[in-house]
C-alpha cells in the first residue's frame, strides 16, 4: 500500500505566530506532500512496496533514500510540536539533568547544534545506545539511518521557517524550544514510541 501525507495533530493556526498558517500549508500541504508522492512513485511496482518506511530508509540510497527519509523525518517533526506549552516528565527530565547537567544547559546546546548546522539539515536529540545525546544531519539524513533512537527533533530546512523568521533561524529554534514542543511525546520515545507513528506515513 502507498505512504499517505499525515493529517496534522493540530490545527494548522493553533500556534499563532510561532507558525503560522501560511507555512503549514506550504510546509506540510506541499513540500511534506512532494516527498511522499515520490517515495511512492518511486516503491511502486519494486520489492519496497509494502515495506515499512524505515526499511525502505535503511536499505536505500540517492533519491529513494531522500525522499523517504524526507518523509519520516517530517511526519515525526509534527508530532513533536504542540500548540500547548508543556512541562518535561519527570523520567526524561532527570535523564536530561544527568546527560546535559541542566535542562537550561540542554536548551543551550541544542539551540547552538541547531542554529550552527551548516546549511539544509535536521537538530535532533536522540538516544544512543542508553545516553541522550545532540547531533544534527545533513539534508535528509535520519537518525533511523543510524541506529539511535530519535526522541525529538526541529527542521533546519530554510523552509521550516522562512516565512515567519526570514533567516533568523536561532529566533525560531529558540521560539519552538521553548515554547511549543510536545514534552510528553518526547518522553514517550524513549520506548520507541515515535518511530512506530511516524513510520506509518
Ligand atoms: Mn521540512
Amino acid at each position: 500500500m502507498a505512504f499517505a501525507l499525515p493529517s496534522l495533530p493540530y490545527d494548522k493556526t493553533a500556534f499563532g505566530d510561532l507558525i503560522s498558517e501560511e507555512t503549514f500549508n506550504f510546509h506540510h500541504g506541499k513540500h511534506h506532500n512532494a516527498y511522499v508522492t515520490k517515495t511512492n512513485d518511486a516503491i511502486e511496482g519494486t520489492d519496497n512496496a509494502g515495506k515499512k518506511l524505515s526499511d525502505i530508509i535503511k536499505s536505500s540510497t540517492g533519491g529513494l533514500f531522500n525522499n523517504s527519509a524526507q518523509v519520516w523525518n517530517h511526519s515525526f517533526y509534527w508530532l513533536c510540536l504542540s500548540p500547548e506549552k508543556k512541562e518535561i516528565p519527570a523520567e526524561l527530565k532527570s535523564r536530561i539533568e544527568a546527560d546535559f547537567g541542566s535542562v537550561d544547559d540542554f536548551k543551550a546546546k541544542f539551540k547552538e547544534e541547531a542554529t550552527g548546522h551548516f546549511a539544509s539539515g535536521w537538530a535532533w536529540l536522540v538516544l544512543n545506545g542508553d545516553k541522550l545525546e545532540i547531533t544534527s544531519l545533513h539534508d535528509a539524513d535520519s537518525p533511523v539511518a543510524h541506529g539511535m533512537k530519535p526522541l525529538l527533533t526541529i527542521d533546519v530546512w530554510e523552509h521550516a521557517y522562512y516565512l515567519d523568521y526570514q533567516n533568523a533561524r536561532p529566533d525560531y529554534v529558540a521560539a519552538l524550544l521553548d515554547n511549543a514542543i510536545d514534552w510528553d511525546f518526547v518522553a514517550q520515545n524513549l520506548d520507541g514510541e515515535g518511530v512506530s507513528r511516524a513510520d506509518q506515513g
